[in-house]
């Protein structure tokens, strides 16, 4: 694999992670930090980042498609977000009381999302989502939640709960140290079901608190709804008297500025238009070639209806949502990633009514030292601000337009069978020969063959995320350069692989 890319070998990354073993559980403060998931060994110890890319602690150099799971969505060291962070740092890092800083942030982040009225800052997507689960509870007077199979919402104990088998299930927990009885109070059902949802709202209707949905998942590959999953999804919990909680921890300010909830890629699909392609989901090379997501030339076009061979329109017909709602507006949000500029940071927010349960208005407590510290807060304001760059959002879907046929094209060539999911300015890379549209088919992808490509592309220099799961997402920093060099360095992979 010798070439202009290639790395040279990572032996001090292995003398460290020896070390890391002694002191730090399993070497790695993340469990997605490990390779356990592509064969094992040591991680990479990066030592620095800057833009696109990041050196190890060899002096190696990596273009970054893993950017921190999501934040770093303007590349390392953005000097706008590492001039508000130095800023933040000289006037002192955390107070305990209020600042006017939040105030700005929460405008801003009202102003991209309207369906939020009230917000509250934390410290992590973890908290944030653990939060609104409560508030929910808190609001609706109930205890159960749906949540869906291979959507991840953070570590709390409601939500580290998967399927079993059939349609919808009471969940079964993923973790050890999660009692059943926390279990028994998550029904999980397939993403893009709402059979599988209507059947479990049917089954346990009135203990329903609310519906958690990643409404573009970002958690096994980047997987749209089907067109009126989210609208279908949204009427049936409120007939349910149910609440909608949108996770958009990973998809906030991801494709837009704004959220998924907001995203016209959505409004389209729930709209039934159609018009010029923005959304491209998947290529499946060997299989089923390309499958378009169309969005509408204008609102109230009443165009042929989204369809497609894997992910088809169910058909439905949804029932209104209730006078003032957009038709896939949610109750409560979720946020985080993105939004902390890569600092730490979490927000939730939604309905006033709803948020004004929370301490200290209402009965439902939440609190945090660290929340809405000024260091995270100006870095956020600071990311949002450069993100409203005009064009930055398309430059992103071009070069990963560019990135997604590049790849399409080379596992074609050498007869591997690749599946691409694209959303935007990110991407999954999916080892079969069928569509992804939810876990089960994402699950039933060859962990093998990802592996092998992970480390044939790590070796040249390419960082993706450890795990078959996780998107491909590039940032502002990346430039066509980087997209040749990385379709380049897949060419040879695939081709070693097809040996
Ligand atoms: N929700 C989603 C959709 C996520 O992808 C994640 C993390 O990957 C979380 C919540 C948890 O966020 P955090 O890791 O900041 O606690």
């Amino acid at each position: 694999m010798a070439n202009r890319f290639s790395t040279t070998g990572r032996p001090r990354s292995e003398a460290l992670y020896q070390e890391a073993l002694k002191h730090i559980v399993g070497g790695v403060n993340s469990p997605s930090r490990s390779f356990k998931a592509v064969g094992g060994g040591a991680p990479v110890f990066m030592k620095r980042g800057q833009g696109a890319y990041f050196w190890d602690e060899d002096g190696n150099r990596y273009i970054d498609y893993l950017a921190a799971y999501g934040p770093i969505i303007l590349g390392h060291a953005h000097p706008r977000v590492t001039a508000a962070i130095c800023r933040a740092a000289e006037n002192g890092t955390l107070y305990g009381t209020p600042t006017e800083l939040e105030i700005e942030f929460a405008r801003m982040i009202k102003a991209a999302i309207p369906s939020l009225d009230k917000v509250r800052f934390v410290n992590s997507g973890t908290e944030a989502v653990m939060t609104t689960i409560r508030v929910a509870r808190a609001y609706t007077g109930r205890n159960k939640i749906i949540k869906f199979a291979g959507c991840y919402h953070g570590h709390s104990d409601l939500v580290l709960v998967a399927a079993g088998s059939g349609p919808s299930t009471l969940g079964i927990p993923d973790s050890a140290g999660i009692p059943i009885s926390i279990a028994n109070e998550v029904i999980t059902v397939p993403y893009n079901s709402v059979e599988a949802l209507e059947a479990a709202l049917e089954r346990w209707g009135d203990e329903i608190a609310a519906v958690m949905v990643e409404p573009i998942v970002g958690n096994f590959g980047m997987v749209m709804p089907k067109p009126g999953f989210l609208e279908a999804l949204c009427a049936a919990a409120r007939r349910n008297g149910s609440l909608v909680i949108y996770d958009e921890v990973i998809t906030a300010f991801r494709f837009h500025y704004g959220a998924a909830q907001t995203f016209d890629g959505l409004e389209a699909q729930s709209l039934g238009c159609i018009g010029e392609q923005v959304i491209k989901s998947p290529t499946s090379p060997g299989c089923m070639g390309e499958q378009v997501m169309k969005s509408p030339a204008s609102l109230g076009d009443t165009g042929e209806q989204v369809s497609s061979t894997s992910l088809g329109c169910t058909g439905e017909q949804a029932t209104k949502p209730p006078a003032g709602f957009a038709a896939i507006e949610p109750d409560l949000t979720a946020l985080g990633k993105i939004i902390g500029g890569g600092l730490p940071i979490g927000a939730y927010g939604g309905r006033k009514e709803i948020m004004e349960q929370v301490a200290p208005l209402g009965p439902a407590y939440q609190a945090g030292t660290m929340a809405g510290n000024p260091a995270s807060i100006s870095a956020g304001i600071a990311c949002l601000q450069a993100l409203q760059e005009p064009g930055l959002y398309d430059r992103l879907d071009r070069l990963a337009a560019g990135l997604e046929a590049g790849l399409a094209d080379a596992a074609r060539e050498h007869g591997i069978a690749l599946t691409i999911n694209r959303i935007r300015g990110s991407l999954s890379t999916h080892f079969c020969a069928h569509p992804v549209s939810n876990y089960e088919e994402a699950q039933d992808t060859d962990g093998e063959q990802f592996a092998r490509f992970f480390r044939l592309m790590l070796d040249q220099g390419v960082c993706l995320a450890p795990s078959k799961y996780e998107a491909w997402f590039l940032t502002s920093a990346h430039t066509d350069e980087d997209i040749s060099a990385t379709v380049e360095a897949a060419e040879r992979a695939f081709a070693a692989m097809a040996l």
